[in-house]
């Protein structure tokens, strides 16, 4: 009898520790804040974006750069057009489904309109895994695209809980990647450019939690592309050069133009093949590394250039 009650336990010990040792795969669930009746927080300038659809738009980012770069992930998202599922919708989509990682993609939005920067959300602080994703994505925000990181905040710091965290079983961040109510902050996040930097942040501060988390898996594509091309817009050190963005515009100004006059240095601009409004950049210096870009970075930002970034030449 004791040797029966001793097999069942084993035989269960076997099943439950064998679906562990079997992941092959992980899903994420990403979650574009908003949509359909529900903007969002609006933007400082009515002929920019609202956060619904700068949600969508980082978020496909994110999920085209998951499914480009990595393998042996599924990415789900909660929609990928301008509809508002309910929160309970979003919640119950990625339990059931038993997902890894879900993240919500959101904008913020402040009476005052000079709060910038990014925040990641997470349920509670006791939640070590939610917690260190939201730390490397702000990490990324802040070291790697040159974004000002406001931290990583929970329920008691918020004062209210979000409900598609608290309710959700797994790893969850929900992450605000910058204040809609800020021009310049919202003008960033109108650019292409703006957004493929935002996602390819979450992107790494993802892709380096699930390496650690998940060792038995092999995530990293070796076929065709390297992993580090998403970094795009900003950040890689490689062969290519670099430059300093200081400014965008809808219509084009002339490098010369007295708006400019506090650069010492010549300007160029860009005309970028987008379909945002902000078609045109305005960038200066030309560097070899990242490294040398951001050495530069700290005096044209003396300039008056507080939101300049470091891009791709
Ligand atoms: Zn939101």
């Amino acid at each position: 009898m004791k040797n029966q009650v001793f097999l069942a336990f084993a035989l269960c010990f076997c099943v439950f520790s064998g679906s562990f040792a079997q992941k092959k795969e992980i899903t994420v669930v990403i979650d574009p804040g908003h949509g359909g009746y529900d903007p969002g927080h609006l933007s400082a300038s009515p002929f920019l974006k609202t956060e619904k659809e700068l949600n969508l738009k980082i978020s496909l980012f994110l999920g085209g750069y998951i499914e480009k770069y990595l393998q042996n992930v599924k990415v789900v998202y909660t929609r990928t057009t301008d509809v508002y599922p309910t929160l309970d919708e979003r919640v119950s989509k990625a339990n059931a489904i038993n997902a890894d990682y879900f993240i919500s993609i959101h904008c913020n939005g402040n009476e005052r309109n000079g709060v910038h920067g990014t925040e990641s959300h997470v349920h509670a602080m006791s939640l070590a895994k939610s917690v260190a994703l939201a730390r490397e994505i702000e990490e990324q925000f802040s070291q790697r695209a040159g974004r000002k990181s406001r931290g990583v905040k929970d329920e008691k710091d918020l004062q209210h809980s979000i409900q598609v965290l608290k309710y959700t079983n797994m790893t969850g961040v929900l992450v605000e990647c910058g204040f809609l109510t800020n021009e310049k902050e919202a003008q960033y996040l109108n650019t292409t450019i703006g957004q493929e930097v935002i996602a390819s942040a979450i992107f790494r501060g993802f892709r380096a939690v699930i390496v650690k988390e998940f060792p038995s898996i092999n995530f990293i594509r070796t076929t065709s592309v390297t992993p580090s091309q998403p970094e795009t817009a900003s950040v890689t050190p490689d062969k290519e050069s670099f430059t300093i963005q200081i400014a965008s515009s809808r219509d084009p100004i002339e490098p010369t133009d007295a708006r400019f006059k506090n650069v010492k240095m010549e300007v160029r601009r860009i005309e970028l093949n987008t379909m945002s409004a902000y078609k045109y950049i305005y960038t200066v210096g030309s560097y070899s590394s990242k490294n040398e870009a951001k050495s530069e970075l700290p005096q044209i930002q003396s300039y008056g250039y507080k939101d300049a970034i470091i891009i791709k030449n």
